[in-house]
């Protein structure tokens, strides 16, 4: 690799931001918050729209696995963020506990069903086992409804409904464990345990697809995955659970997040798009339920707030963007004006993703066209494939991209 090769390579960090390990941006500390069952009480929300303003840039994302990072978060203010983040019982007891608490959950949840009995209870048993020091990025998903809807969400250890009850599978494995939802969670933290036992994180690093690409599953291992149909990314709009409102970007400004507070519970997804709950049970953890909602969903001009995308149709949900320069230190150029000015040209159900490097942050698998950054406003284009892959031209001026965008789609 020449000097060039390794100057062009982004920095892997190989773990991501907590509240208590921040990683220091371009823009300043990104703390990130995993709020349990991924869920934000109204004054939770209002707690952290006014600690996001108060301490940082006043600008929260959604990230691709559920979390809230608050970005901008000033040296100088950081501890009076993890005091406000106490006080709103957002914190975890310590580093470890909340980088072993990786855990999505499908957004669909309702209060005492088994995707809510399973995390909680995986929850309180990572919480627990504090011998247990798994890779940075190891995560759980847990994902019981009647359709699996996470399986394009990252994951080391995976949990779904299945015939007999729900099955526990390495991620990547076509051979699960069948078991019941009282049992699974002791079972998923075995598998994590297994996978350290097997070699699976060489200098604490290594995902659970590359070891069982590599060894074979464990013995008990022998139901069949059923080949679930595959879920289409959720729309903007009334769900049973309540209402979803996407984020340009994944990003919202605190009084974005303040505001909609006024309308209810808020659910994380990984699709960037917040849930807000209706004022079913589901708002008060009480019984199961799985009727529509009875109350008055918010209207659209309740939600006509800045950032938020209330139409399927908008354009902006067909491009991915990440925070690019100058908030990465990595990023070779700034990303979003670019992707909110191509948006309107990216055919229906195609997806356009910009990135500021090679890295491919905001969206890591490969999608129909990417324009990665090598210098200041100069892309890369990629078709089918992802930030890193090899172009089919390079060099393009932002400048010539919006004077012709068709080029990103001739011939395709
Ligand atoms: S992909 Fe974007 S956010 Fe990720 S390191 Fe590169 S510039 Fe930074």
């Amino acid at each position: 690799m020449t000097q060039a090769d390794l100057s062009q390579t982004p920095k892997v960090y190989g773990w991501c931001p907590g509240a208590l390990r921040p990683m220091m941006s371009g823009d300043g500390l990104v703390v990130r918050v995993r709020p349990p069952l991924g869920r934000l009480t109204p004054d939770q929300a209002r707690g952290l729209a006014d600690l996001s303003q108060r301490c940082g840039s006043g600008l929260l994302d959604v990230s691709a696995r559920a979390n809230l990072q608050l970005r901008g978060i000033r040296d100088t203010a950081y501890d009076a963020l993890i005091d406000g983040l106490r006080h709103l019982e957002l914190l975890d007891e310590d580093a470890a506990a909340e980088a072993r608490r990786n855990i999505a959950i499908t957004p669909f949840w309702q209060p005492g069903d088994d995707s809510h009995r399973i995390a909680s209870a995986l929850a309180a048993a990572l919480s627990a086992a504090d011998d247990l020091v798994l890779p940075g990025k190891f995560g759980f998903v847990v994902d019981c409804g009647p359709t699996p809807v996470l399986r394009d969400t990252a994951a080391d250890i995976r949990i779904e409904r299945c015939d007999t009850g729900v099955m526990l599978r390495a991620d990547g494995a076509d051979h699960g464990l069948a078991l019941t939802a009282e049992t699974v969670a002791q079972e998923a933290i075995a598998l994590a345990r297994w996978f350290l036992d097997q070699g699976g994180a060489p200098e604490g690093r290594g995902r659970m697809r590359q070891l069982i690409a590599r060894r074979a599953l464990p013995a008990s291992h022998v139901a069949p995955v059923l080949n679930a149909p595959r879920a289409a990314t959720p729309q903007p709009g009334p769900t049973e659970s309540g209402v979803l409102v996407a984020l340009e970007f994944g990003q919202m400004p605190a009084a974005t997040l303040a505001a909609l507070a006024d309308h209810g519970a808020l659910r994380l997804t990984p699709w960037r798009m917040l849930l807000i709950e209706d004022d079913s049970d589901a708002a008060h953890h009480t019984a199961p339920t799985h009727t529509a909602p009875t109350l008055a969903a918010p209207t659209q001009s309740d939600l006509a707030l800045e950032g938020l995308i209330l139409e399927g149709r908008d354009p902006r949900l067909r491009v991915t963007a990440c925070t690019g320069a100058p908030n990465c230190h990595q990023a070779r150029s700034t990303t979003r004006n670019l992707a909110r000015d191509l948006a309107a040209y990216v055919p229906a159900g195609r997806h356009l993703h910009v990135s500021g490097c090679a890295k491919g942050c905001a969206h890591p698998r490969a999608t129909d066209y990417v324009l990665t950054a090598t210098d200041p406003d100069v892309f890369d284009l990629i078709r089918n494939g992802t930030a890193a892959d090899q172009p089919l031209h390079t060099s393009l001026s932002a400048r010539a991209l919006r004077a012709a965008p068709d080029f990103l789609t001739e011939g395709n």
